[in-house]
């Protein structure tokens, strides 16, 4: 096997864009491309078909042989459907079988947040003994997440673990989630929530000025953002008990804009709840060092693995009862 050869291509299909990579054998990047889309889920799919067609048309793409699909939503691995997406008009869509025939080569799809931490999990600095627990949290237009031991990230008994944006902060029924739960943390500390809090608390307008007017020194624009850090804390905290993580990784558009102001907020309330302080540490709160295609590089590793151990993805209870 060459190793300089292109093998696998992973596409993200994000809120409001679509990035591509072409992956080498040995994971660094041959090509990458980003288009925006008109955040439907039709044009979403058109614009990643194009991407995939234009991608595989480059001569680095010889010997690809399947493509990663990443997607924010519940994701049916072993059928490649899309249970509930984020994007409008992907909910229950079969979109591996679309792909596939539009495109034709094998298709795998996995949620973006688990993409991304897989992303991050092969980058040469981050190294994880086997037995180490890794999080992200990748902080968008909703709250992703995602756990891994080693560098195999969770699926869980129904394939959904990793929905940490849907930790409850609260006590039950004060704000309903739209996940059917109420109280979770998505609610007050994705891009959304804070560009919402702050309409609603500020003279600003979207989540980009709450950011740059946090940067330029603004104190209202700052208490937004440490109160979605604090936020983000307290959704953690259970699990550094549970876990015991070594680090924990903050992703996504908003995560690395409004970065330097969340991870001081985060660790602040960790630390106000620490069990054992003088006998364990807290985890490391670091950005995620791949970056914005990092969804787009998981989901090629991914897809590749997946081509190369069809038993990692063993059918799953949740889907034979539909
Ligand atoms: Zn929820």
């Amino acid at each position: 096997v060459n190793d300089d050869a292109a093998v696998s291509l992973g596409i993200d299909l994000g809120g409001t864009k679509v990035s591509g990579v072409i992956l080498r054998a040995d994971r660094t990047i041959a090509r990458q491309r980003r288009r925006p889309h008109d955040s439907s889920g039709q044009d979403a799919l058109g614009v990643a078909v194009d991407l995939v067609h234009e991608l595989l048309s480059d001569p680095a793409s010889t010997s690809v042989d399947c493509v990663g699909l990443a997607v924010a939503g519940l994701v049916e691995r072993h059928s490649g459907r899309i249970v509930r997406g984020a994007l409008l008009g992907l909910d229950d869509s079969p979109i591996r079988e679309r792909l596939e025939s539009l495109i034709g080569l094998r298709v795998f799809v996995d949620n973006d947040a688990d993409a991304t931490l897989a992303a991050v999990m092969q980058d040469p600095s981050v190294s994880a003994g086997p037995d180490d627990v890794t999080v992200l949290m990748a902080l968008g237009t909703g709250v992703g997440g995602a756990v891994a031991i080693g560098d195999r990230v969770l699926h869980g008994a129904t394939g959904f673990a990793g929905e940490l944006g849907h930790i409850s902060i609260e006590e039950p029924g004060l704000h309903p989630c739209p996940c059917g739960s109420s109280g979770c943390v998505e609610l007050f500390a994705s891009g959304t929530a804070v560009s919402r809090i702050a309409r609603e608390t500020t003279y600003l307008r979207t989540t980009e000025a709450v950011v740059a007017a946090a940067d330029a020194g603004d104190r209202t624009a700052r208490d937004v953002l440490r109160d979605a850090g604090t936020a983000l804390g307290h959704a953690l905290a259970p699990l550094v008990s549970a876990l015991d993580p070594g680090t924990v990784f903050i992703s996504g558009g908003f995560g690395h804009a409004a970065a330097t102001h969340l991870l001081p907020a985060i660790e602040a309330r960790l630390g106000r709840q620490h069990s054992f302080p003088e006998s364990r540490r807290l985890p490391r709160i670091l950005v995620d060092p791949v970056g914005p295609m990092a969804a787009a590089i998981g989901a090629a590793v991914i897809a590749r693995s997946r081509l190369a151990h069809p038993a990692q993805v063993p059918p799953l209870s949740f889907t034979r009862s539909h």
